[in-house]
Order: C-alpha cells, then structure tokens, then sequence
C-alpha cells in the first residue's frame, strides 16, 4: 500500500501517464494534477525547480484519448471508488480540492492546450464533482501571448478556474538569474495583464536567498516586484499574491547555492505587499 501524504509527490504515484494525486498543504485535501510534460521539458530554469533531469523544450504531442480514458477512469476511482482506502489517505483529506494543470515542466506549452483544457473541463463536469472545488493552471506565464493559451483561458474562466502565475522578480537581472527565462521583464508583465484580463490571476512568488547574486530578500528588489505590483494593479485586479520558499529541495546544477527565507522574512515581506491593497496567502 502506497501512503499519499504531504510529501509524497510522486507523480507516478497513481501509475498514470498524465494524471497524478497530490496531498496538498496548501489546499488542505486532494490535489488531482494533470502533468502534459511528460518529457520533463520547460522553456525557464528555475534554479529551485524540483523536475528530476530537467530538459529544455516543449510538452510532447498530447495523447488527447489517452488523457480522458485517465481522467474518467481516476475521478471514478476516487469518487466511486476505494481509492482513498488504497492510499491510506487520512480521512479529513478526503475531498477534492482541485483539478491542477501543471506538472514537469510548461503546461501551455503543448499543442492543442484549448482542446485539451475543453477535455479537461468536460470530463470532469460530467464526473460531478461535489463544491468546494476549482480548476487551477499552474504557469510561469511565458506563453500567454498565444492565441491558443488564450483561448484557453478564456474556458477555464466560464468555470471559474485560476491561474497561478509565477512572478519570482521583477527585474531582468533577478529573472535571469533565478529563472533563467528569455523573456524580458516587460512582455512577462504585458503577459501577466492579458492572463489577469481574461481569467481570476494569482501571483505565485518563491522568496529564497540565492548565493549567485540578487533575490528579493534584498530591498533593490523588493523595491522593483512592489513597484511592478503598483503598476499592474492600477490596470488589471490581481487576486492576490501566494508568497513561500522553498518546499523541497531543487534539483538543479545551483542546490547548494540557493536557501529558504526565514519566516520573518516571509512575513515582512508580506506586510509590505499587503500596504499596496492586496491580499498574501504565505505558506511556510
Ligand atoms: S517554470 Fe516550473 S517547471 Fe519550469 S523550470 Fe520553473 S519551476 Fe521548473
């Protein structure tokens, strides 16, 4: 018997190709993920990434039949089924918190990303799940300019989905650094007003000392990601910012040259965003 818990985020865990559970601490029940990459490719680096053998790249060809023969079959198996029992799952976790598109690497970097989401969408209507629960798309935001992702979009809002969208700095420098992203800061923030323009937006930030050069434990930049706030707001309404650090250990080449934040850096930090108006959701 496997025992799903907090930290047990194997995404092999339910043996499906692209449908693994999560226990999240962050929700407080059970996360359903939907992982499109397969192949462990993303087009960012982010030095805390947890995606073992992290390749550059895009989400491989998605098997569309294949993903709702999976989405069927689980969301039976756990609301008809003994799949809390199998997992040994403690009982007060047993609800359905959300169905998460994100996974090993950029989820709206596959092909069809609105058909798959239309997929997604139908077939869990049709499973009835029972309320409170919402669809979430976990992002890093950089391919929201497409029209396809857009489109997207667009469906998850008629059913009230979120996006999370990663915003860890607000200076090139500081992206680069800790994402290792191509984009500019500006088309990632032009990127953050479309995604807020057409679905409910959270702002999903990791505070996290990097030895290599500036985070936003330094005032510099938690000058720059305020001012960015500022700006964004006076434009779009964020719903509000998810502030942590590191969860688990990253996987990638710079491990040992980045650490966690101490909670009072983390809750400092929140005060000060929380001056601007909004709300700070901080995980420990
Ligand atoms: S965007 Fe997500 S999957 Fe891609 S490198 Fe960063 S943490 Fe990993």
């Amino acid at each position: 018997m496997t025992e799903l818990t907090v930290k047990n985020h194997n995404r092999n865990a339910a043996g499906l190709t692209y449908i693994y559970p999560v226990i999240s601490r962050r929700s407080g029940g059970l996360s359903i993920g939907i992982n499109f990459n397969t192949n462990n490719a993303c087009n960012w680096r982010c030095v805390y990434c947890q995606v073992p053998n992290l390749d550059l790249g895009a989400a491989p060809e998605l098997d569309f039949e294949l993903l709702e023969t999976e989405l069927t079959f689980f969301l039976q198996d756990v609301l008809h089924g003994d799949f809390y029992n199998r997992f040994a799952m403690d009982p007060e976790l047993r609800i359905i918190k959300d169905i998460a598109i994100s996974g090993n690497g950029e989820p709206t970097s596959v092909k069809g990303f609105a058909k798959a989401i239309e997929l997604i969408i139908r077939v869990t209507e049709q499973a009835k799940i029972p309320d409170p629960f919402h669809y979430v798309l976990i992002t890093n935001g950089s391919l929201i300019h497409h029209s396809d992702v857009q489109d997207g979009l667009k469906l998850f809002n008629q059913y009230n989905g979120q996006v999370w969208f990663k915003l860890d700095s607000a200076t090139d420098e500081g992206r680069n650094l800790i994402n290792h992203s191509a984009l500019s800061l500006q088309k990632h923030t032009e990127n953050l007003l479309i995604s807020a323009r057409l679905c409910s937006t959270w702002l999903q930030t990791c505070m996290l000392q990097v030895k290599l050069g500036p985070s936003l434990v330094n005032m510099t930049e938690q000058e720059a990601y305020l001012a960015l706030l500022q700006r964004v707001s006076e434009k779009v309404t964020l719903q509000g910012i998810m502030l942590y650090s590191l969860a688990r250990e990253s996987l990638q080449p710079e491990a040992n040259m980045i650490a966690s934040v101490t909670e009072k850096q983390l809750n400092d930090f929140a005060g000060r965003i929380c001056q601007l108006g909004l709300k700070v959701k901080v995980s420990l």
